[in-house]
This record gives structure tokens, C-alpha cells and sequence, in this order.
């Protein structure tokens, strides 16, 4: 079986750094928030180029906290995109504003920013392009216009760690750039994590005292916070494999260069990205009309792969009270029922690319008769 991602293989790689970092802790006593919380904020915020870094216990968290620091509340309007995890769209709604939607662009499935002026109003206080899949959206244009209007840009960098636009890493274009350590992200913990990185101190500080109930002095609440506090036994695990993101990368990369390669002539789409920018290459997301019949095929030859994301936020349950409707964004709603998306992660047996366009092929070439 070739499962998405190996947790488990990454694990046997490291085992012996991250056990004595791990026993580290225990014996510190030092449990929620910490020295190694401390120093893993300063290392990641230096990973990005950005002047803080803010840990706390989830991305969803990350979010909600810029958002707020962003001065985002009842009454506001946040621009994202339907086509992403449910996460972004549901911190925007935990400060009481409204999502407005705008849809991505086919080829890159990141905010198409061409259409957000259209989508300022009065009421926007922020934007949320998400870098969806590792692959960075367009920050040029879209800080330039959020400057224009005076509205905060926060990136939602959960999936692109150490991805680059014009050769800065993303979080530190921003004013806001907000990351998820989800085991399952490029850069995982072993557990539950976010930080928010920001080169504001303001922001920074808020941010800090939001997270931990907003105390000062101890037991005097200025305003409502939250315990969202980050484990120190995560903070210790992901200074560990931060050493290792860099190759870990360039792993991930190779294997989409590989994918590339062996898919080169097989009717499918290969993920394109603008050519300013590095991929990183959370998903390597395949086009095809053919998606669900794929899906199962592989299955049935044990490799698994995954429909991020099968329903566009507009068109969830949850969201119903937003109003959106079948139509509304036609590029999140095809790339829903067309993406699919094929193990990488940095230890994938070297051929399984080939095994893949191996078992693809005969189908879609029978499809075409
Ligand atoms: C994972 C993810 C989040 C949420 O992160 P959690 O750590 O699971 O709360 C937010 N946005 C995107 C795009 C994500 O992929």
C-alpha cells in the first residue's frame, strides 16, 4: 500500500534527534508554551524573513488570531477563496465577519486577483490568499491593491512552508502570514500546531497576549482571549525537523519533477506554477476529467490518493447562510470535481511516479477509443 503521506517513515529518519529532544522537555518540566516554543519562534520567523513569530496550538488558530489583530469584526467583509481548506473560512466567520468569495484562477487554483477589486466594499478589512497545495498566489498584485485600499493582507501559508514568490518566502510578504504544523503538513508536528509570522511588533504583541487570555498582570483580563498556547514538546519536535524542511523540499520536488516527467505524455493536467515562484509541493495535483474513475483504479492497485477538496466552501452545509449557489465560481467548482491529487512526501519509493503512469495509462487510453 502507498499511502498519501508516511508519517512513519519520516519518524525512522529522525528518531534519535527527536527522542532527545523530546525527553528534553519532559525532564524541563516546562509543558505549555517554553523555552523551545521561544526559540522555535525565532527560528521560524527567521526561515520566513519576518521580524516575529507567534506559536500557537492550531493554523485554524493562527488565522483567527491575525484576523483579529487585523482588527476583522462583526460588521467587516474578509476576501478568500471557496476553494480551500474549510479552516480559513471558518476563522473568518469565528470573529463575526463575513467571508466574501472570490474564485481562483484555473491553471494555479490560487485567488484569481484579478477579480478582488471588484469584491472591496466599504466594509473589507482584510484578504486571505491561500498559497493552495505549496503553490504561492499572486502577492504582488494583491498587496499593492490591499495597500490602495487599506486592507490587511493575511496569507494563509498552511501548506507552503518555505515556498517563495520572487524569491522571498511567503508568510514574510504579508502583513500577516499564518502556518499549520498538522502532522500531515510539510512542516508536522507531532500534534497540534500554527504560528502567525508578522514583522508588525504591534501586531506581534497582540497576537502574544491573544493567545494566552490576553493577561495583564496575571489574572487581569484586558479583553476575551483564548488558550491557544503551543505544547513546548511540539516547539522541541519542530525545531528538530525545521533542520530537515530545506532537504525535505527539495525531496518533494524531485518527485514532482519525476511526476512531470513520466505523465509528460498521458492525457492529464500536471500542476503549473506562475514562474516566479517556488512550489513546494504540499500536493502534487493532477487535472483530468477522469478523476474519480483514477482514483479508484489506483486504489484497486493500492496507492492512495486524495480529492482535495471535492466540495468548494460556497457549497457546503455549513456555509449555506452565505447564499452561494451552484455557479457562482465555476473554476473552484470544476477544479473540486477534477483534482486529484498523488502521493509525495520527501521518503516515496523512487518508482512509484511510474507505477502511477503506468496504471493510468491503458484506462485513459482505452476512454479515448
Ligand atoms: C491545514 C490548513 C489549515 C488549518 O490548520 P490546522 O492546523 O489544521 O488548524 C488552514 N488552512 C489551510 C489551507 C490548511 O491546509
Amino acid at each position: 500500500m502507498i499511502p498519501l503521506v508516511d508519517l512513519q517513515a519520516q519518524y525512522a529518519t529522525i528518531k534519535k534527534e527527536v527522542d532527545s529532544a523530546v525527553m528534553k522537555v519532559l525532564a524541563s518540566g516546562q509543558f505549555a508554551l517554553g523555552s523551545e516554543v521561544t526559540n522555535f519562534e525565532e527560528e521560524f520567523a527567521s526561515f520566513c524573513g519576518a521580524r516575529h513569530g507567534v506559536a500557537v496550538n492550531s493554523g485554524t488558530s493562527a488565522l483567527h488570531l491575525a484576523l483579529l489583530a487585523a482588527g476583522v469584526g462583526p460588521g467587516d467583509e474578509v476576501i478568500t477563496v471557496p476553494f480551500t481548506f474549510v479552516a480559513t473560512v471558518a476563522a473568518i466567520r469565528y470573529t463575526g465577519a463575513t467571508p466574501v468569495f472570490v474564485d481562483i484562477s484555473p491553471g494555479t487554483h490560487t485567488m484569481d486577483v484579478s477579480r478582488v477589486a471588484k469584491a472591496i466594499t466599504t466594509r473589507t478589512r482584510a484578504v486571505i490568499p491561500v498559497h493552495l497545495y505549496g503553490q504561492p498566489a499572486d502577492l504582488d498584485p494583491l498587496c499593492t491593491l490591499a495597500k490602495r485600499y487599506e486592507i490587511s493582507v493575511i496569507e494563509d501559508a498552511s501548506q507552503a512552508h518555505g515556498a517563495e514568490y520572487r524569491g522571498t518566502r511567503v508568510g514574510s510578504l504579508g502583513e500577516f502570514g499564518c502556518f499549520s504544523f498538522y502532522p500531515g503538513k510539510n512542516l508536522g508536528a507531532y500534534g497540534e500546531g500554527g504560528l502567525v509570522v508578522t514583522s508588525d511588533s504591534n501586531h506581534a504583541k497582540t497576537i502574544r497576549s491573544l493567545r494566552s487570555w490576553a493577561e495583564e498582570p496575571r489574572y487581569h483580563h484586558q479583553r476575551s482571549g483564548f488558550n491557544y498556547r503551543m505544547d513546548n514538546l511540539q516547539g522541541a519536535i519542530l525545531r528538530v525537523k525545521l533542520r530537515h524542511l530545506p532537504a525535505w523540499t527539495e525531496a518533494r520536488r524531485d518527485i514532482a519533477l519525476s511526476y512531470d516527467q513520466v505523465l509528460a505524455d498521458i492525457p492529464v493536467t500536471v500542476p503549473t506554477g506562475l514562474p516566479y515562484t517556488k512550489h513546494v509541493y504540499h500536493q502534487y495535483v493532477i487535472e483530468t476529467p477522469h478523476r474519480d474513475l483514477l482514483h479508484a483504479i489506483l486504489k484497486q492497485h493500492g496507492i492512495q490518493t486524495g480529492l482535495y477538496y471535492p466540495v468548494p466552501l460556497h457549497l457546503q452545509p455549513c456555509y449555506a447562510e452565505l447564499g452561494g449557489q451552484v455557479g457562482d465560481y465555476p473554476n473552484a467548482e470544476t477544479a473540486a470535481q477534477t483534482n486529484l491529487a498523488l502521493p509525495v512526501y520527501p521518503e516515496l519509493p523512487e518508482n512509484v511516479p511510474k507505477i502511477i503512469a503506468e496504471t493510468i495509462q491503458p484506462c485513459l487510453s482505452d476512454l479515448a477509443e
